[in-house]
């Protein structure tokens, strides 16, 4: 058994080390492991360049129904750990170890690690439905298989590989955007529920503030707060459904319980709500812009005359900043008449370009892959400025054939940015849904997924966040702010 230790010396201090953690939340390094790191298709030993040191209050996250694999230098071999003891001696069967990236940031490598579930949801959803219906019959008293059988799938991050060294923790991912307007010394103020208090007397009615001040503070929402603060892009979620049943939703509580950390909004909110919030943030905001879609409510173009009334009511009180649609680009007719009411940005969620793939993903109800690609390219003919939300999979969003089918949207004139997104899902249930080594292609790591990206296409922008598209000064800002 492999014991915890805090204090390394000599040439192996440099090589990144691997953490490993028990079920209590503690982290200990492992003794004579090092890192090793899950490119999605295979691991391999981590080296200088492949992490980024991180600060040492970012939260580390046990990865529970794992075990950790490490590099072990003496035998040029992986291991698996599956036993590991305590600085006091006490032994224990230790989980991976992962840090999920903060806003800005892009995972390149997974942790590498043994999942011991990976069963599929659906699958996982019957068994549970079934012991239920006996439980609630008196046939069963506790869950078949005990306690790891009833794990419900881990909660909805990016897990990215983490290591330490003798300088301090590192992780397996890069900078991807400049975060000046995202720093948490802008959000969280004392002076916010102050803020909110006086917003919600201003317009006590309106259920949409209502619901933006519970993702301002119990959500802890920038785009929310920022509503309240009266700056750059503000959220403004408009839909209780969706027309997907995504596998990471960050929304929509899944039948299989798999914890995801807001709730959506619960009703639908009318024309006049929601064009009030429009306009009071478009003419007081600097770098004004409002965001539909923006993240964890359900579908915004599903409703579609509300959506498209709202904007053009909005409109005819003000033509100052930009309203930004975000969508899964389900409704590419609702999308155009919204552009005619006054929308000038789209931005198109996308997990892969492979449809199978991507229809296993999102699970779409009344739609079809082409109805998305059709988006964007009403989008282009509408004149908006049009972003994907790129949700990347290391091992499988960085294939040629993504970089390609990517290529032509730009080469057509359909694409102006593309917005680094790291895919949150249940690792255990998203890989068994992959397909094999053989049916992928050249796979180009996630940075050279990029830095392919942007030899072909010179003014492509990459970033994380929505663009500073009120900025005056936006178009000259460099393609790529971030640090490959
Ligand atoms: S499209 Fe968005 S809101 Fe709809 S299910 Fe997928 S993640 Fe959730
Ligand atoms: S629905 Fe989500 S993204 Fe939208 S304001 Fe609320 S917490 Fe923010």
């Amino acid at each position: 058994m492999a014991k915890g230790s805090s204090k390394r010396g000599g040439a192996r201090a440099d090589r990144p080390r691997l953490l490993v953690a028990s079920d209590d939340g503690r982290v200990f390094e492992h003794d004579t492991l090092e890192l090793a790191l899950d490119t999605g298709l295979d691991v391999v030993r981590a080296a200088h360049k492949d992490v980024i040191p991180i600060p040492k209050d970012w939260a580390l996250m046990a990865m529970p129904g794992t075990r950790p694999v490490g590099y072990d230098p003496t035998t040029g071999r992986f291991e698996t750990v599956t036993s590991f003891v305590d600085d006091d001696g006490v032994p224990f069967a230790p989980w991976a170890v992962a840090v999920h990236p903060p806003p800005g940031y892009v995972r390149a490598f997974h942790p590498a690690a043994e999942y011991q579930d990976t069963t599929h949801p659906d699958v996982k959803l019957r068994r549970l439905a079934e012991e239920e219906a006996q439980r609630k019959k008196g046939t069963l008293a506790i869950l078949d298989g005990g306690d790891e059988a009833a794990r419900p799938g881990l909660p909805l991050w990016a897990y990215t590989a983490a290591g330490m060294t003798s300088k301090g923790p590192v992780a397996g991912l890069f900078l991807a955007d400049e975060v000046s307007r995202w720093e948490p010394r802008l959000f969280y103020r004392a002076d916010l529920d102050e803020k909110i208090a006086a917003r919600l007397a201003d317009d006590p009615d309106n259920r949409v503030l209502a619901q933006l001040a519970r993702c301002g503070k119990d959500y802890l929402c920038c785009c929310a707060q920022n509503i309240f603060y009266e700056r750059w892009e503000g959220a403004l979620p408009i839909a209780p459904a969706c027309t997907a049943a995504c596998l990471g939703c960050l929304s929509k509580e899944p039948a299989w319980e798999t914890p995801v950390p807001q709730k959506r909004l619960g009703f639908q909110p009318t024309v006049e709500e929601i064009a009030r919030v429009i306009v009071h943030h478009l003419e007081r905001a600097p770098e004004p812009m409002i965001s539909f879609g923006q993240g964890c409510e359900g579908e915004p173009t599903m409703n579609g005359p509300v959506i498209v009334e709202a904007i053009a009511r909005a409109r005819a009180q003000t033509k100052r900043g930009v309203i930004n649609l975000n969508t899964n680009g389900s409704r590419p007719e609702t999308i155009r008449a919204c552009a005619r009411a006054g929308c000038g940005a789209l931005r198109v969620s996308i997990n892969t370009f492979d449809r199978e793939l991507w229809a296993a993903y999102y699970r779409p109800s009344d739609f079809t892959f082409d109805d998305v690609i059709r988006s964007l390219y009403v989008g282009r003919d509408e004149g908006m400025h049009l972003s994907i939300n790129l949700l990347l999979w290391p091992g499988w969003t960085d294939r040629m054939a993504e970089i390609d089918a990517i290529s032509k949207l730009v080469d057509d004139g359909a694409l102006q940015m593309i917005q680094l997104r790291n895919l949150c899902v249940d690792p255990g249930h998203f890989r068994t849904m992959l397909p094999p080594r053989e049916r992928r292609g050249i796979v180009l790591g996630v940075k050279g997924f990029v830095a392919e990206l942007r030899r072909r296409h010179p003014a492509l922008r990459f970033g994380t966040f929505n663009p500073r598209l009120a900025a005056d000064w936006y178009r000259e800002v460099p393609a790529f702010a971030g640090r490959l």
